[in-house]
């Protein structure tokens, strides 16, 4: 539960507590209904927007509860179609949001049709420190609310009018299972029938490596699974991301492997490129040794540059040739296409310049 010494803050709550506080407040069950279903499935981002709820009861909701939006305050539009939104919370933070007009993993069990999906923030900034994302050079300012998360489908959806979202991915701002109760929260409210209904399958959740929380979001939920892998030794991926100091590669593959796949449930491991560092020949054979006999995939990611944190991207060729070796020892991978590289879309990119620009003004 939300504490209520504050004035709830409406999108963050659930079916039943929202249904709990609209008895509270005397009104008809159906009323939580209606009102859910602005939040949720309307996407409303204000009371005056419900027009079929009685005017003295949008009143009394404005002076005793909180309806927190979002609001564009910029968009980029790539040649790609990629979009990225830099999105600013009540309390002036920014963050993004990327819609991808369609994408090139490959799926079986969720259905043909067109997928546009969004790329989704969960805190602002974030703790782990990964040495080559921008996002990690904010530090942790504040976790999102479950709301605030629900909220950027919302405000896209709104923007891209007759062309709703239809999969999401929790690969923006933030490391999802650091900001674990939240993070379940608004997959319960995307996936909710009377909001959004979308469904698990087309929902991935990315994660950094945080072990106790892969194992418990494996039981809690049947959304998807990505891991940032990065590297193949913990010498290496120590260097990359401070977190396998607390949970090495060891502990990470294992948590995979426990990991409960049902069909079409397979966990993604996320490769990340970076010239020089994690590209090699000897690397692409020790991630193929690593993941034999596992039911996963791999993701190869071309890294998107970040002028400042001294990585680079390896190029097209490196890349095949990595690529090439993982097939060669039976582990089938997909290259992620670099997105929106003209406009700086990038895990961060966007919301830190927003930042910067914010302090020099
Ligand atoms: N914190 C979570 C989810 C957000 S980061 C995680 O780390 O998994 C999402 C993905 O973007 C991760 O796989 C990360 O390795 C990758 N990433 C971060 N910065 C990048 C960059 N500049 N170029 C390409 N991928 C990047
Ligand atoms: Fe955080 Fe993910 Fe960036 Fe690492 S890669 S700093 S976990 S957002």
């Amino acid at each position: 539960m939300l504490p209520l010494v504050h004035e709830p803050d409406l999108r963050s709550l659930s079916f039943d507590e929202l249904s709990t506080l609209v008895d509270r407040m005397g009104e008809k069950p159906y009323r939580a209904r209606q009102l859910f279903r602005w939040l949720h499935q309307r996407g409303a981002a204000s009371f005056e927007e419900m027009t079929d709820l009685p005017k003295t009861f949008r009143e009394r909701l404005a002076q005793q509860t909180r309806l927190a939006s979002l609001a564009i305050d910029a968009v980029q539009q790539s040649s790609d179609g990629t979009r990225k939104y830099r999105l600013r919370t009540q309390d002036g933070k920014l963050i993004e949001a990327v819609y991808m007009p369609d994408i090139d993993v490959e799926d079986d069990d969720e259905g043909a049709g067109i997928r546009r999906t969004l790329c989704v923030s969960t805190q602002v900034g974030c703790a782990m420190g990964c040495g080559f994302c921008m996002t990690a050079t904010m530090g942790l300012v504040r976790n999102l609310t479950a709301g605030e998360i629900v909220d950027q489908v919302h405000r896209v959806n709104t923007d891209l009018k007759d062309r709703p979202i239809t999969n999401l991915v929790f690969m923006g701002m933030g490391e999802p299972l650091h900001n674990y109760a939240n993070v379940m929260r608004a997959l319960e409210l995307l996936q909710h029938q009377e909001g959004l209904d979308i469904s698990h399958r087309r929902i991935t959740v990315s994660t950094s490596g945080l072990v106790p929380n892969i194992v418990r979001f494996g039981q809690e939920t049947q959304v998807k699974l990505a891991v940032s892998l990065n590297a193949t030794t913990d010498e290496q991926r120590a260097r990359l991301m401070p977190v396998d100091r607390k949970w090495n590669i060891g502990a990470l593959i294992d948590a995979v492997r426990k990991f409960p796949s049902k069909q079409g449930r397979r966990v993604t491991f996320e490769y990340v490129l970076l010239e020089g560092v994690n590209d090699t020949d000897d690397d692409a054979a020790r991630l193929a040794t690593l993941l034999k006999n596992l039911p996963v995939k791999v993701n190869l990611i071309p890294y998107n540059e970040n002028p400042g944190l001294g990585f680079g991207d390896p190029g097209p060729e490196r890349l095949e040739s990595f690529r090439n070796i993982l097939q060669s020892r039976g582990i089938t991978s997909m290259v992620r296409k670099n997105r929106g590289r003209d406009i700086a879309a990038a895990c961060g990119q966007l919301a830190v310049q927003g930042q910067r620009q914010g302090a020099s003004a």
